[in-house]
């Protein structure tokens, strides 16, 4: 591999990479656990889901832009299908593994079944530094990887969306690839697509709105008004920034945001709409500026004392070390998998609720399943009629959560997986196992 480009081939590790202490594939099995004993679920169904029904390990060589050729590893973990097709995002960071795929494609199964779509769970990605790749490179990677998954995904079968590292664009080029292979165009083999090849109104900014829906419920539950509610957002991107922006114009107060760069803190207000989003313009959040605007790290972003802090960047940041420092009243996962179960247990002890990323970030993979019906129906949607109906939906879904929760005194998260693990073992009881 060229010396000077540090996309990351298939050869090495991800071990110092990952932030993570505990991987997405073990914090997952323990919230199954969890949530199968406050079922008492058959312990047969439990052994199913903590297996994915299958991972696809492909290599893809690629050529650079300068005639030699890399070789990359790219995942596909295909978890649950009992409800319908597998769903899920397709991750390119140096940080993807096998286990971490895994650990992710649970959860979709999980949210899908909590929001009642007709969907399971998967989740893929490459291992690969994309800002080390050009346009073209990136192309030829995508194209690659769609070509080795040509007969794992499909509309019917398995439907890939974005995620961190990947864009509509990319999706552009994995419908392109897959229909080329198949003779026919296929909109509806991807979701998050540009608007003019089958993707819908919305689907950008639906994880942050639903994020900041949840957001509103949630303090409406703790009657702590949302006008000038002090919020804090970690990661500034394509969730969190959307989730911070709609906060804001509903009257929140947005104290702190950050980037991968690092923090700044505003106790009077940040004006959120005049910062340019991560993929509008990188490195925007660090070089705002203002009088009483002060620069901190994403560690003391964390700390801060507010009323609802919203981890929406990466996974496992709220961990066993920082737990008890954590000051905010509530926290929101935007991101997904941001605590760690021991982070999860330090918090149920304090009594600091914390509303779970598969019922708070669900408005994307809600927002693709009408994205899929549109390009199923070849019938495009109105943005007010997305928005009508993700509204509709994640309300209607806070408020099964929210019984669930009273009736067994149980926290957020176990209540969402409580609704959403009791549908898919049902739905497996009904089926039952074949042959
Ligand atoms: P993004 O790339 O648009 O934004 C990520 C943000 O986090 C950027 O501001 C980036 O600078 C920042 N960041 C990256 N590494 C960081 C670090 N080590 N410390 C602090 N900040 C860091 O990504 P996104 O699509 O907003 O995804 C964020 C999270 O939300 C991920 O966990 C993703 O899986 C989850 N999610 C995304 C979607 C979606 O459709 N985009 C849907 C549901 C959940």
């Amino acid at each position: 591999m060229s010396s000077d480009q540090s996309a990351v081939p298939a050869d090495s590790t991800a071990d110092d990479a990952d932030t993570a202490s505990e991987s997405a594939r073990a914090t997952a099995r323990k919230q199954l656990e969890r949530a199968a004993a406050e079922l008492d679920l058959d312990r047969n169904v439990v052994e199913r889901l903590r297996h994915p029904a299958k991972v696809h390990e492909v290599t893809l060589p690629v050529e650079r832009d300068d005639g030699s050729v890399d070789v990359f590893t790219g995942y596909r973990a295909q978890h649950d299908s009992v409800r319908g097709p597998y769903k899920g995002g397709l991750r390119y960071s140096p940080h993807v593994t096998k286990e971490e795929c895994v650990g992710l494609s649970m959860w979709m199964t999980w949210k899908c079944a909590l929001m009642d779509l007709p969907f399971g769970g998967a989740k893929g990605g490459i291992q690969v530094n994309p800002k080390a790749l050009s346009d073209d490179e990136k192309e030829r990677l995508t194209r690659r990887f769609a070509h080795e998954l040509r007969t794992a995904i499909g509309p019917m079968q398995d439907i890939p969306a974005p995620d961190m590292g990947t864009d509509a664009q990319t999706m552009a080029w994995i419908m392109d690839a897959y229909s080329m292979e198949n003779g026919e165009t296929e909109p509806g083999v991807v979701t998050g697509k540009p608007k003019v090849i089958g993707g819908s109104p919305g689907r950008s900014a639906a994880p942050g709105r639903s994020v900041a829906i949840i957001t509103r419920e949630a303090l409406r539950y703790y009657d702590t008004p949302l006008e000038g509610a002090r919020i804090a957002v970690q990661g500034y991107g394509s969730v969190g920034g959307h989730a911070a922006r709609l906060l804001d114009d509903w009257g929140a107060t947005i104290v702190a945001i950050s980037d991968v760069e690092g923090a700044i803190h505003d106790p009077t207000g940040l004006s959120v709409d005049e910062i340019p989003l991560h993929d509008e313009q990188p490195g925007a959040v660090t070089a705002h500026e203002g009088s009483s605007v002060s620069h901190l790290t994403n560690d003391d972003l964390l700390e801060l004392d507010v009323d609802v802090l919203i981890p929406a960047a990466i996974g496992n940041v709220l961990t066993e070390t920082n737990a008890n420092a954590v000051q905010a009243d509530l926290i929101v996962e935007g991101a997904n998998g941001p605590t760690t179960s021991a982070a999860d247990a330090i918090f149920r002890e304090r009594g600091l609720p914390v509303i779970p990323d598969i019922l708070a970030n669900a408005g994307g993979v809600t927002v693709s399943y009408f994205e899929w019906l549109q390009d199923i129906n070849r019938r495009s949607w109105s943005l007010e009629r997305v928005n009508e109906e993700l509204e509709t939906e994640m309300v209607g879904t806070w408020n099964r959560v929210r019984e669930e929760v009273a009736e067994r005194d149980v926290s957020w998260r176990t209540g969402a997986y409580v609704v959403a693990l009791s549908r898919v073992a049902e739905a497996h009881s009904h089926r039952g196992l074949w042959p």
